[in-house]
């Protein structure tokens, strides 16, 4: 069963190679975005080109009533969702002691509570079908944590405890739950970083290489396949070996 996918921050990155993965396997997409109007589209455009139907939904998924609507329109627009890609996310790096009170909730606001509403949003519908794939992207960061991003680690933890958990509660309604933990991954939120970092950790990546976007698709889509019916609950950690 393929059906329709949403990809939250479907617009850039891991999210924008997720989004063409699911569209090459079939899937009908639906791509959220934030910010990123021109770039939804554009993927958008693409996705068709595989003869799926895509389309773009603007929401911020740390805002309830946006996810709430969106997911209105995406079931008029594409039908009901059968799989939930909870993809959309920020990273910061500060030192812990200037991570001021609005930090620390606006990483917790867009990288768990956004997983929160969607997967709240989609689920009535997925209970009903008794058949659902979420697929929650963290970080190896939250399974090991990083100096100067506390926040960011915390976060993504906290995405591995709701994937746990919420895979044990909907296993007897046919949903599975999983969870994906990128390593260093080549996309805009490392932007910021030098390259001199980028090469420190390169290095420290056993498989000799900084990963791409497509590398974390692959994961997401394995996740949303029949090959993966009898998984759920697990984390996936797709970091070149970094942490072992
Ligand atoms: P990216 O290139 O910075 O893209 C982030 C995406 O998230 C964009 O599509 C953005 O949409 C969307 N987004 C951000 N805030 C949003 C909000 N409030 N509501 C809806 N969409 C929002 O980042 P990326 O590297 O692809 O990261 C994707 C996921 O992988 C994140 O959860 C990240 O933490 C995780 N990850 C990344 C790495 C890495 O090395 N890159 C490693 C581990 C985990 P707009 O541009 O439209 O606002």
């Amino acid at each position: 069963m393929n059906g329709t996918v949403l990809i939250t921050g479907g617009s850039r990155g891991i999210g924008r190679a997720a989004a063409k993965a699911f569209a090459k396997a079939g899937y009908d997409v639906a791509v959220n975005y934030n910010n990123s109007a021109k770039a939804a589209e554009t993927i958008c455009g693409e996705l068709s080109d595989h003869g799926v139907k895509a389309s773009a939904f603007k929401a911020d998924v740390s805002v309830r009533a946006e996810v709430d609507e969106m997911i209105l329109r995406i079931k008029e627009k594409l039908g009901n969702i059968t799989v939930l890609v909870n993809n959309a996310g920020i990273g910061e790096q500060a030192l812990f002691t200037d991570i001021s009170e609005e930090m620390w909730d606006r990483m917790f606001a867009v990288n768990v509570k956004g997983a929160f509403n969607c997967a709240q949003a989609v689920l009535p519908d997925m209970i009903h079908s008794k058949y659902g794939r979420i697929i929650n992207v963290s970080s190896m960061w939250g399974i090991s944590g990083a100096s100067c991003e506390v926040h960011y680690s915390a976060a993504k933890a906290a995405l591995i405890g709701f994937t746990k958990a919420l895979a044990k509660e909907e296993g007897l309604s046919g949903i599975t739950v999983n969870c994906v933990a990128p390593g260093v991954i080549d996309t805009d939120m490392n932007a910021r970083l030098s390259a001199q970092d980028m090469e420190i950790l390169k290095e420290n990546t056993p498989v000799g290489r900084i990963g791409t976007p497509e590398d974390i698709a692959e994961a997401i889509l394995f996740f949303a396949s029949e090959k993966a019916s009898f998984i759920t609950g697990q984390v996936l950690s797709a970091d070149g070996g970094f942490i072992l």
